[in-house]
């Protein structure tokens, strides 16, 4: 059972049919009935400590909830990872990521490749973790490593600007420095990080992985040492993934890679009709030869997926006028549904992002749904058609 379409079906599942149920099982209990003191103790101190509970003693759900475990068995599964962790959003996942390394490493020096999604690069510029950060290219990573750089942080298919970026180089480049790499745009049906020199890799689960705008998540796929580190900081620091989220992400799973090629098929189609446009200027999707300048799609990217970025003729008065007149699009942040959203990263997404990596106001940021691409050219003609 190799192929990622059976594993996305399957994964996480092996426990079902020896407790007797076909669906997946939603454990709600916060505390749990325990044996003895002893018994309890010794599986709340594995736990703390970031291992597995042990025999007949899950204690407490921040420590452990079987739910949960399930979704992390199948993203560890599905990420060619020994382990994964789930935290209550992308952001938590972050957050426990550079507190674990800060914690493994010792230094408190990160080095960001940008661009990334405005939430990472705001929490790393912002100082509150405890940590400087120096920002840089994927050129420059070699340079940006410190004695006591303790994690580097990239994003591939980068948000919002599809940029693209060699995991391999920047590993290589890194030296003995974990590389965590943010896959929320690729999913593990278009790539998978650790198979190219990633230590971490990063997802906001509420965007593909979930894929119907109704759960929040995040979670790390790593090796059983850095799950043990981000472990630790999850039982202290709370930020645990909900059992219902955990449920409604791990059913979204079974469908990931058929709404993900659905969705690449109708955005491949969205991208070369947008190209043609005479007030379109920049389309930006990896499916494009020019967006892709080192070759990453067939190599690392089995696929270009599902976002595109473009810029629109008349700037920022242009793009406001578009997003206000779409029908079949909504014009929300988020993405990886299966509806189809437009945004507006310089004025919403990428808001608290530093003036000189902000991106510039006249682009728009489109993921693509399942709805008939006709449809969503006919929506944005329109859309388009309204700008003053
Ligand atoms: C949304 C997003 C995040 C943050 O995830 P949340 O679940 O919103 O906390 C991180 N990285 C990328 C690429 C995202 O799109």
């Amino acid at each position: 059972m190799t192929s990622l379409d059976t594993l996305a079906v399957h994964a996480g599942r092996a426990d079902l049919s020896g407790l007797g149920v076909h669906a997946l099982p939603l454990d709600l209990s916060t505390t749990n009935p325990l044996p003895t003191i002893d018994v309890g103790g010794a599986s709340y101190e594995s736990m703390a400590t970031g291992g597995h509970p042990t025999e007949g003693g899950l204690v407490y759900q921040r420590l452990w909830n079987p739910t949960v475990a399930r979704f992390e068995e199948a993203m560890a599964t599905l990420e060619h990872t020994a382990a994964a962790v789930a935290f209550s959003t992308g952001m938590a996942a972050v957050t426990a990521a550079v507190l674990a390394a800060t914690a493994e490493g010792g230094g408190r020096h990160v080095v960001a490749v940008r661009p990334l999604y405005g939430g990472t690069d705001h929490l790393l510029a912002s100082g509150m973790l405890g940590v400087e950060t120096t920002y840089c290219s994927p050129a420059e990573v070699a340079d940006a490593v410190r004695a006591d750089t303790c994690l580097v942080v990239l994003e591939t298919p980068a948000n919002p600007t599809l940029e693209l970026v060699d995991i391999a180089a920047v590993a290589a480049a890194a030296g003995d420095v974990p590389v965590l790499v943010d896959n929320t745009f690729a999913t593990p049906v278009l790539q998978n990080p650790a198979d190219h020199g990633a230590a971490l890799v990063l997802h906001s689960a509420t965007k593909y992985l979930g894929g119907h705008g109704d759960a929040m998540g995040g979670v790390v796929a790593c090796s059983e040492q850095w799950a043990e580190a981000l472990r630790r900081v999850r039982a202290v620091t709370g930020a645990l993934l909900h059992p219902m989220g955990a449920y409604l992400l791990h059913r979204g799973l079974a469908t990931l890679p058929l709404r993900v090629r659905h969705a690449q098929d109708g955005a491949g189609k969205v991208a070369a009709w947008l190209a043609s446009q005479p007030g379109v200027r920049d389309v930006r999707y990896p499916g494009l030869p020019e967006c892709d300048p080192l070759g990453l799609v067939g190599r690392q990217l089995r696929g270009p997926g599902a976002m595109v970025a473009f810029s629109v003729e008349g700037g920022y008065a242009a793009a406001a006028r578009a997003t206000e007149s779409v029908r079949v699009f909504t014009h929300a942040v988020s993405l990886g549904g299966v509806d189809s959203l437009i945004q507006h990263p310089a004025g919403l997404t990428h808001r608290p992002v530093a003036e000189d990596a902000k991106p510039d106001v006249d682009v728009l940021r489109l993921s693509i749904g399942l709805e008939d691409p006709e449809d969503l050219c006919d929506d944005l003609a329109r859309a388009l058609a309204a700008a003053p």
